[in-house]
C-alpha cells in the first residue's frame, strides 16, 4: 500500500459506511443502554441500574466480574417479549453500524417465573429475526445456539438436541452452535459427545477456547473438534510452553479467528490495545475476523473495533477493506450468501473508499 495514504486521517464515516461482518456477537451482552433503560423500566422492582450492565470507557473489570454482570442482564430478559424486543433492536443497532451479515448467539434460557421454556427462548430470537427482515433492514441475519460451560454435558446435550431441531425447521437461520461461558468453569471434555454430535449434523461450531492462561490440555481437547471458527484464542500464542503446537495446528487447519479488541481490554486478559494477539495473527495473514464480543456491556460497535485495530495497528484504508471483505469467507451461511455479500461489497467499494 502507499505510504501516503497512512498519513491522512480519515474520518469516523469511513468506518461507518464501510461494509461489515459481525459474527461474534452475545445477545444479552449486546444490549444497548437505550434498551436496556427500557427493560429496567419494566422491572423496577429489581433496583438496577444502567451502570450496572455497562463497562465505560477507561474502565475495567475482571472476566469473573463480567460474568456477574450478565447474570444481572439476565434478570432483566426473562421473558419472549423481552428477548423479541431486544433481538430487534441488536439487530437494528447493527444495521444502523454498517453490518450487512450478522451472526447472533445466545444460550436458550428457561425462567419458571414467566413460563418462557427454552423452545420459547429460541423462538423469540427467530420472530425477531423474521420482523426484521419484513421492516427491510439492510443486514441478513442468523443464530447460533450457545451451549453455557455452567450447564455441563448434561444440557449441552438438549441444547444439542434443541439446536437441531431448529437447524431443519429455521429455514437457513439456525446455522451451528457455540459454546461459551466461564471459562474456568467445566472442562472442554464434557462437551466432546454433544458437540461432535451436533457436527455429524451439519451444525457448524464456533467454539471459545483459550480465553485464560494455562489451558493447553483443553485447548487443545477442543482444537481437535476441528471447529469451524474460533473465539478469542487470546492464549494460543502465548509464550507458555506448548503454545507453539497449538499455533501450528490452528494454522495448518486454518481456523478462522474472531477476535474482540475491546472485550479483551476491558475484561483484562489482554493488557492493552498494541498487546493485542491481533497483530501476531494478522501479521502471517492468518483468517482473522474483527468482532465486538458484547457491544453493549464494553460499550463499542464494530465500526469502532474496526478503528481500534485500523490505528492500533497501523493498517491502510485497503487493507481495512480487505479485512472486512475476507470476513466473508468464514461466515457459516451458504456460498449463494457469500456471493451475493461479496456483490454487495463490490458495489459499495469505490464509494467506502472515497472517504
Ligand atoms: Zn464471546
Amino acid at each position: 500500500m502507499m505510504e501516503t495514504e497512512r498519513q491522512q486521517p480519515w474520518t469516523t464515516d469511513f468506518y461507518l459506511e464501510l461494509p461489515k461482518v459481525e459474527l461474534h456477537a452475545h445477545l444479552n451482552g449486546s444490549i444497548s443502554s437505550d434498551t436496556m433503560k427500557k427493560l429496567i423500566a419494566k422491572k423496577p422492582d429489581l433496583n438496577i441500574n444502567s451502570q450496572m450492565t455497562v463497562i465505560d470507557k477507561g474502565k475495567k473489570r475482571t472476566l469473573e466480574e463480567c460474568f456477574q454482570m450478565f447474570q444481572i442482564i439476565h434478570q432483566l430478559t426473562t421473558g419472549p417479549e423481552d428477548i423479541l424486543m431486544v433481538t430487534k433492536d441488536v439487530i437494528k443497532e447493527f444495521a444502523d453500524d454498517g453490518v450487512k451479515y450478522l451472526e447472533l448467539r445466545s444460550t436458550p434460557r428457561r425462567e419458571n417465573a414467566t413460563g418462557m421454556t427454552k423452545k420459547t427462548y429460541v423462538e423469540s430470537i427467530l420472530e425477531g429475526i423474521k420482523q426484521s427482515k419484513q421492516e427491510n433492514l439492510d443486514i441478513d441475519v442468523r443464530y447460533l445456539i450457545a451451549i453455557d460451560r455452567r450447564g455441563g454435558s448434561l444440557v449441552a446435550k438438549e441444547t444439542v438436541k434443541l439446536a437441531e431441531e431448529f437447524f431443519l425447521s429455521a429455514n437457513d437461520t439456525v446455522l451451528g452452535l457455540d459454546l461459551s461461558g466461564d471459562p474456568t468453569i467445566g472442562q472442554a471434555k464434557d462437551f466432546l459427545e454433544p458437540l461432535l454430535e451436533a457436527k455429524k449434523t451439519g451444525l457448524k461450531l464456533a467454539l471459545h477456547l483459550s480465553e485464560i492462561p494455562s489451558q493447553k490440555k483443553e485447548t487443545q481437547v477442543l482444537l481437535d473438534l476441528l471447529p469451524d471458527r474460533i473465539g478469542h484464542g487470546t492464549f494460543l500464542n502465548s509464550p507458555e510452553r506448548g503454545s507453539l503446537d497449538l499455533v501450528n495446528f490452528v494454522r495448518q487447519h486454518r481456523i478462522p479467528l474472531e477476535l474482540c479488541l475491546t472485550s479483551n481490554i476491558k475484561s483484562q486478559t489482554v493488557s492493552s490495545y498494541d498487546q493485542h494477539h491481533f497483530g501476531f495473527w494478522y501479521s502471517i495473514s492468518h483468517p482473522s475476523v474483527i468482532c465486538t464480543d458484547d457491544k453493549g456491556v464494553f460499550a463499542t460497535c464494530l465500526s469502532q473495533e474496526y478503528q481500534l485495530a485500523a490505528e492500533t495497528f497501523k493498517l491502510t484504508k485497503s487493507q481495512v477493506w480487505d479485512l472486512s471483505y475476507e470476513s466473508i469467507n468464514y461466515i457459516f451461511a451458504s456460498d449463494s450468501t457469500r456471493s451475493k455479500l461479496r456483490k454487495k461489497w463490490n458495489h459499495l467499494k469505490p464509494r467506502v473508499l472515497h472517504f
